[in-house]
């Protein structure tokens, strides 16, 4: 088993019809429950996180020391977990 292997998915290039999701600041003060993430090793990172049952997607950079963390608007679970499927393939980003 090599030590350094990934667990974590990895996002493919964006597909030509790709899909662009609005990022907005985060929600403070909130109990999040992150689900599924993508691989570490790359920037940004992707989370799939649910609060107040519903859902929404993460996405953070590292910037200048520290990181800049986005999120999209709020869906219903199915929803959620949907646009992370078409994150993962490239539908969305
Ligand atoms: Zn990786």
């Amino acid at each position: 088993m090599p030590v350094t292997g990934c667990l974590s998915p990895h996002l493919p290039l964006p597909q030509s019809q790709c899909e662009r999701l609005d990022w907005h600041p985060p929600r403070l003060g909130e109990r999040v429950r992150v689900i599924a993430w993508t691989c570490k090793c790359r920037v940004p990172l992707y989370e799939l996180c649910e609060a107040g049952g519903q859902a929404f997607i993460r996405r953070a950079v590292h910037k200048g020391g520290r990181w800049k963390v986005q999120e999209t608007s709020r869906w219903r679970s199915a929803e959620a977990h949907a646009m992370w499927t078409a994150l993962l393939s490239g539908l969305a980003r």
